[in-house]
């Protein structure tokens, strides 16, 4: 059979969408593969339909049992016989099926990448009867450490492939973009000058929108009573905001479930069983939920609180809108957000086990992403366009269809406010943070701005009648844009930049766009 014939005839679509034709071509022209797609994009395909194709076996490497057992429950419904070997299975169960595997049974076997190098399952790959011509990688980004799931199993992967008598076809899947995640990829999986295949982020049916409500919970009750009937996600920071959350909604009456790392298996499948099926269309649940959950129906993702990184919301927000219809990513933020995440990454004990100098640059990097991820909440700018450019991706300013896109800003001058902000930085010897920056020229009162002096900078209440939240505002905005930089160290103190220095020069101007009420730019800013 064709390609095209098998996607007809076994999963029942008439065309390919957009990336899977050419990765299939590549990999059945013996090729390795690097595909980049977002949740949803249908990377499972291509290297099902090869592997059909191709004489042997097809290992899949997938990190989650879960994720297995869904993928080969699907091919099996489809008739295409495939099986997977993990800890699920018990020792008779796991031989039988690798005497299945062995007799040529199954075209793909999935298999967690603890196994691969275990001795039972060597002797398997190894029999010169077995022909295995691809490994498929999927959530490729799992051996990266720079990737957010990185799984040391998977650095076993490429010793397996060497020790293969024949290199087989290695594809490899994710839905990370960053480009040190995929130089990673490639570099440490050994893709022999892969075909790399990166398909659009953009979902235009989702609508993104950021809110900073002062109360998160009244916000969020009002929106679900506006959307009676339709499913979606809550995704909450801890297990204990999502019991509180979860536990409110179901005495208000919401047809509501939970999940998180702290429930018993059988709780979480059968709370997942409930949301998929829409026995309780509202999933409440911390970021353990929805790796490998394809529920097409999802009208919602609220974050009830912002993420660690954009990577992170971004495939969490995806999971809305599957189906292709319109769908809405609402993150709402609060303060505290920041702080909570900033918490986990200096006590982070993944990072215990590595070296001082990794740690240091891990941490920093999670820090730098952090900081990323609150300027999504706090830019006035396209929030698409925003998403778009961190991956890497370039939009159009103006998507139409976000929560900035559709509220009334107007382009304001600020650059008098962003000169007091510099020249408080360079007045105070670049030693303080954005805090004590903001509280001074906002002319605070605080012990802390007393003790630091800053009561006594030339600065000190320069920008009095400027709400400290819009001074916030600009000062994120001469981040993003250069015209200051903040250390990732823990104390993140603010430094001018070459472009600080222009803006006080007279050589540039700041423009910012703002919502309509900020008069002020006019009333305080000379002050
Ligand atoms: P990913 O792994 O990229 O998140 P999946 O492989 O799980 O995505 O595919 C997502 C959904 O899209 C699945 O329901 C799949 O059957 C469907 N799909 C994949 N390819 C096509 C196609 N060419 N036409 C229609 N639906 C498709
Ligand atoms: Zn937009």
């Amino acid at each position: 059979m064709t390609q095209y014939e098998i996607l007809k005839h076994y999963f029942g679509y008439d065309s390919f969408r957009e990336g899977q034709e050419r990765l299939i071509g590549a990999i059945l022209e013996g090729r390795d593969v690097l595909g980049i797609m977002p949740t949803g994009a249908g990377k499972s395909l291509c290297y099902q339909i090869p592997a059909l194709m191709m004489e042997g076996i097809t290992l899949v490497i997938s990190p989650l049992i879960s994720l297995m057992k869904d993928q080969v429950s699907n091919l099996n419904q489809a008739g295409i016989l495939a099986a997977y070997l993990n800890s699920s299975l018990t020792p008779g169960q796991y031989k039988k099926a690798l005497e299945f595997a062995r007799a040529g049974q199954y075209p793909i076997i999935y298999v967690a990448p603890e196994r691969l190098m275990t001795e039972e399952f060597l002797r398997f790959a190894l029999d010169p009867e077995v022909k295995i011509s691809m490994v498929a990688v999927d959530e490729a980004h799992c051996v990266s450490q720079w990737g957010q799931d990185f799984r040391p199993s998977y650095l076993k992967i490429v010793d397996f492939i060497h020790r293969l008598p024949v290199r087989p076809v290695v594809s490899a899947f994710t839905a990370t973009a960053t480009a040190e995640v995929r130089d990673d990829i490639i570099d440490i999986l050994m893709l022999r000058q892969p075909e790399v295949l990166t398909t659009g982020f953009d979902r235009s049916n989702l609508y993104f929108g950021v809110i900073s409500p002062r109360d998160k919970y009244g916000t969020l009750v009002n929106y679900l009573e506006r959307h009676k009937g339709e499913s979606g996600i809550v995704y909450c920071i801890t297990r204990k905001v999502v019991e509180e959350v979860c536990a409110n909604l179901i005495r208000e009456g919401f047809s509501v479930t939970r999940y998180h790392a702290g429930l018993s298996d059988e709780e979480r499948k059968h709370n997942q069983d409930d949301f998929i099926y829409d026995n309780a269309p509202i999933m409440v649940a911390t970021n353990a939920f929805g790796m490998g959950i394809d529920k097409s129906n999802v009208r919602f993702v609220i974050h009830y609180n912002m993420p660690k990184n954009m990577e992170s919301y971004y495939q969490e927000a995806g999971r809305a809108g599957r189906d292709g219809e319109a769908a809405e990513c609402i993150l709402l933020y609060g303060g505290q957000d920041v702080v909570t995440n900033q918490f986990f990454i200096d006590h982070n004990q993944e990072n215990d086990a590595l070296d001082p100098i990794t740690r240091q640059i891990v941490m920093e990097r999670d820090r730098d992403r952090l900081r990323k991820m609150t300027f999504y909440c706090f830019t006035n700018e396209c929030l698409r366009d925003y998403i778009l450019r961190y991956f890497g991706e370039y939009g159009s300013n103006y998507c139409g269809n976000c929560s900035n896109c559709l509220s009334q800003f107007e382009t304001v001058d600020v650059t008098e406010i962003a000169c007091a902000l510099i020249r408080c930085v360079q007045s105070s010897r670049q030693r303080y943070g954005c805090n004590v920056i903001i509280d001074t020229v906002h002319g605070a009162n605080t012990a802390k701005i007393r003790n630091y002096h800053m009561d006594e900078n030339p600065c000190y209440g320069q920008l009095a009648r400027v709400p400290a939240y819009k001074l916030r505002q600009v000062m994120n905005h001469l981040q993003l844009y250069g015209f200051l930089t903040v250390t990732n160290d823990e104390y993140a103190v603010v430094h001018l930049t070459e472009r600080s220095g222009k803006l006080l020069d007279g050589e540039e101007t700041v423009y910012m766009k703002m919502a309509r009420e900020q008069e002020y730019t006019k009333a305080g800013a000379g002050n």
